[in-house]
């Protein structure tokens, strides 16, 4: 019995293992990442449903990037019918915004108007669209917010199924 009872002890007192060594560095190097389609934030190495207070507060203090989070890029299994490349123009936050926002916007008029894709590359940006209207729209909403930086151009092709829109600054 005694024995017994001095085993329990031992269990009890057995030191606790820091687990949450790591609990501290609340602020995570990469930023936030704010998804484009849904309302998903990606911080503390997880993607996460966000109040939208918290997200606006985010956005003003907080280094953000934009991307589809990966519900909505396995969600597009659907082939694109346009794209709008962003070429040599620096993509700032209200572009960024302005991206959204439109996307956003048709989106919630016709579930088709929506960004299936951004691919950054080297010297461009991407925004690969369900639609071909939502193509047009972003290319003709940001070439009018950066009108003395950016051309337009947009191309239709394999006889008006797919759209490619083109702005240079
Ligand atoms: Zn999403």
């Amino acid at each position: 019995m005694n024995t017994s009872k001095k085993s329990k002890d031992l269990i009890k007192t057995e030191p606790l293992q820091p687990h949450r060594a790591e609990k501290k560095e609340e602020k995570h190097k990469e930023g936030y990442i704010i998804c484009l389609n849904c309302s998903l934030v990606y911080f503390n190495k997880r993607w996460q449903e966000t109040d939208p207070k918290e997200v606006d507060h985010i956005k003003k203090n907080e280094e953000v990037k934009y991307d589809l989070c990966p519900e909505c890029r396995k969600s597009k299994n659907v082939a694109p019918d346009g794209v709008v490349e962003i070429i040599g123009i620096t993509i700032d936050d209200n572009m960024w915004n302005l991206i959204k926002n439109t996307a956003n916007e048709e989106k919630s008029r016709d579930f088709r108007k929506r960004i299936l894709e951004i691919k950054k590359k080297k010297d461009k940006v991407e925004v690969w669209t369900q639609s071909k209207e939502l193509a047009t729209t972003l290319g003709k909403k940001i070439h009018n917010a950066y009108k003395k930086k950016s051309d337009l151009e947009i191309d239709w092709l394999h006889k008006g199924d797919f759209v490619r829109v083109y702005l240079r600054g």
